[in-house]
């Protein structure tokens, strides 16, 4: 496996790869979910190329930018034991300059949900991808369900910019407890920790309302509401896949997003009806 640090040195071993090329951006700290989508890759693709990189256009000022998780010796550890090719592991000012362009996400998909509470924030992240995608140049790329918006405004950037490369989402990987493994789990407590289960429970409660036809938004949000009690909840939401928010369950074309502050943490997890 090798250890990239530079744009040129992944346009060269890029130019090594034939076949196919899965790539897997994260921001390290890598778990058992990120994993997920390393062994997608793997199997399903000649080549995997994953980056590590704590995008700081992403990140809002006053957020966890500074102190965001870094673990390199176990992530590179990690993507070997996943069968991984290639590790892009570039600094900030490899990959940014004072002058910059700024792809901006669309409004639309953006400015609601974890864009209304971040302002900007898909901006960072269209930015920082089509940066990578030019400089991979991938056939498929692998995202996890668990950013269900991210993943929803990438699939359209790669659409609307006829960007050749294939979106391939990845499903929610939780612990035996249902929690939804995140980086910044980390920062939780042992009491935050078992608080935060409320998030899963709370999706849970909504499915099995819907197993009982209870499809109602208003109803199901107002049970989530009660499983998330005391905690403070940024929203619940029952959207379709443009995230409209919609009165009634419409199977196959529901998410519901939650974003929980669990002590100062904010926490977020979603269920694909
Ligand atoms: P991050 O390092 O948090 O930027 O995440 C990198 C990728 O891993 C994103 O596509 C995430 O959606 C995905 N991911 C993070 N946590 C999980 C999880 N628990 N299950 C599946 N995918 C995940």
């Amino acid at each position: 496996m090798q250890i990239l640090k530079t744009v040129q040195e992944v346009r060269q071993f890029r130019a090594t790869c034939s076949g196919n090329v899965g790539f897997v951006p994260t921001m390290g700290a890598l778990h058992a979910g990120h994993a997920q989508l390393l062994k997608s890759s793997v199997s399903q693709n000649d080549h995997t190329i994953v980056s590590i990189f704590v995008n700081p256009t992403q990140f809002l000022a006053g957020e966890d930018l500074d102190r965001y998780p870094r673990t390199p010796e176990a992530d590179i550890k990690i993507c070997e034991l996943c069968g991984v090719d290639a590790i892009f592991m570039p600094d900030a000012n490899e990959i940014y300059s004072q002058i910059e362009p700024k792809i901006l996400a669309p409004k639309e998909l953006s400015s609601t949900l974890e864009g209304a509470t971040r302002p900007g924030h898909f901006d960072g992240v269209c930015t920082v991808l089509t940066k990578f995608f030019n400089i991979i140049n991938p056939t498929n790329a692998y995202f996890g369900k668990k950013d269900a918006q991210q993943l929803l405004i990438v699939q359209h950037m790669v659409k609307s910019l006829f960007m050749p490369i294939n979106i391939v989402p990845v499903d929610i990987v939780r612990s035996s407890d249902g929690l939804a493994l995140s980086s910044r789990n980390s920062y939780l407590n042992d009491d935050e920790l078992a608080q935060a289960l409320k998030l899963s429970r709370s999706l849970m409660k909504a499915s099995n309302l819907i197993k009982a036809n209870k499809l109602n938004s208003l109803e199901i949000k107002d049970a989530m509401s009660s499983c998330l009690e005391p905690l403070k909840v940024d929203y619940i939401a029952i959207a379709d896949k443009s995230l409209k928010p919609i009165d009634s369950i419409e199977l196959g074309n529901t998410i519901i997003l939650i974003a929980v502050y669990v002590g100062n943490t904010r926490l977020i997890d979603n269920l694909w009806v």
